[in-house]
């Protein structure tokens, strides 16, 4: 537990996480709010009922807990979701803000794990052969704290390690997003491979389509270690064969789609895409959406392939659940022969500019 609240006693997600609910109870004080919004990640939301209960313990201030899928701090509800809800303020767990996207009377609360980094990050260089290498190093939101401890360790076990400073979708030092790696990017010159301290595939993954630079995933979490070569193999060959796909059912009718997310939202890009599709003959229409699902895109079956222009990883993360190809941009730039198959590229969302939010401007 952190220390300002070491005098409560120990909850379920103490063992695991810091959560630093002290800022959380000030934050709802010093607005003087009423009642409060909280919305969870999925590996979060068994904490949920508990953390609501000692909101209102601690500051008088009812809870209500958001049902739905919260995949990033992309993701937030819209101002008319927080009213809904008759709330003054949104509280969301486990990520951190995106300087680059407009939210309004929203908290972000990281979740820090509290586990040992050492034992999984000396198993990667023993057993990866890492000794004597320059790694960049990267991570995310739930392991950006123990950025300096990891460098460290590192530096101890003969590796050195570089890190950089993503852009403006980007709060933390050393940290990806699954949708952006430019913090990676900022140090592949100077390095030989990837060095990514955190669980799962996921940021992993996207950071290997990303660069042509191997990607060394150690997990505290799992003891596990691992290259990500194999897996960005198998994911390049869906791809290519979702573009094939594509071309084969003629390659000239799209549904472009575009996410009501705040920190998805890319209109203008894809009004940009309608325009490139409609000056080489072919048709494309523009669907707005929420949460992407087979069922609610089965009106655009008949269409030759869906570009994604929301979250990359719906594409690339998701191919086996769509009926009909569903790619990214600069997929569509390949169908559309603008790009060649040597030249692909993941499709990142930049966090150079605000995004443009018709919820927030
Ligand atoms: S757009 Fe996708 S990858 Fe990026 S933060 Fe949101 S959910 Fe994660």
């Amino acid at each position: 537990m952190s220390s300002t609240d070491a005098s409560r006693s120990p909850e379920p997600w103490d063992e695991t996480y810091d959560l630093d609910l002290e800022e959380v109870w000030q934050r709802v004080r010093q607005r003087g709010a009423k009642r409060v919004l909280l919305q969870f990640p999925d590996g979060l939301r068994d904490y949920a009922p508990g953390i609501a209960k000692l909101l209102t313990q601690r500051t008088g201030a009812e809870a209500v807990l958001s049902g739905e899928a919260c995949y990033g701090a992309c993701d937030t509800p819209s101002a008319s979701a927080l009213h809904a809800a008759g709330a003054d303020l949104l509280v969301q767990f486990g990520h951190s803000p995106m300087p680059s996207v407009p939210v309004k009377d929203t908290m972000f609360v990281r979740a820090k794990y509290r586990m040992p980094i050492r034992p999984a990050i000396a198993k990667a260089v023993g057993e990866l052969g890492l000794r004597g290498k320059r790694v960049g190093f990267v991570t995310t939101a739930q392991y950006a704290h123990k950025t300096d401890e990891a460098i460290a360790i590192l530096h101890e076990l003969g590796v050195e390690a570089k890190v950089g400073k993503g852009d403006l979708r980007i709060a933390l030092a050393a940290q990806i997003l699954g949708c952006n790696y430019t913090a990676a990017k900022a140090v592949e010159p100077e390095v030989d491979l990837f060095f990514y301290l955190g669980s799962g595939d996921f940021h992993p993954l996207g950071l290997a389509l990303e660069t042509p630079k191997d990607v060394v995933v150690a997990d505290p979490e799992f003891g596990t270690v691992r290259l990500m070569s194999g897996l960005r193999d198998k994911v390049l060959r869906q791809r290519f064969a979702a573009i094939e796909t594509a071309k084969r059912r003629g390659g000239k009718r799209f549904a472009l789609l575009v996410s009501t997310k705040a920190g998805q939202f890319r209109l203008r890009l894809a009004e940009q895409l309608q325009r490139r599709i409609e000056a080489k003959g072919g048709e494309a229409v523009i669907v707005q959406i929420d949460t992407f699902t087979p069922d609610a895109l089965q009106y655009f079956r008949h269409m030759d392939a869906w570009v994604n222009t929301a979250c990359p990883r719906i594409a690339t993360d998701d191919y086996a659940k769509w009926p009909v190809p569903m790619l990214t941009p600069p997929e569509l730039e390949m169908v559309l022969g603008e790009r060649a198959w040597e030249h692909y590229v993941f499709d990142e969302i930049a966090g150079d500019k605000k995004l443009h939010s018709p919820m927030f401007d």
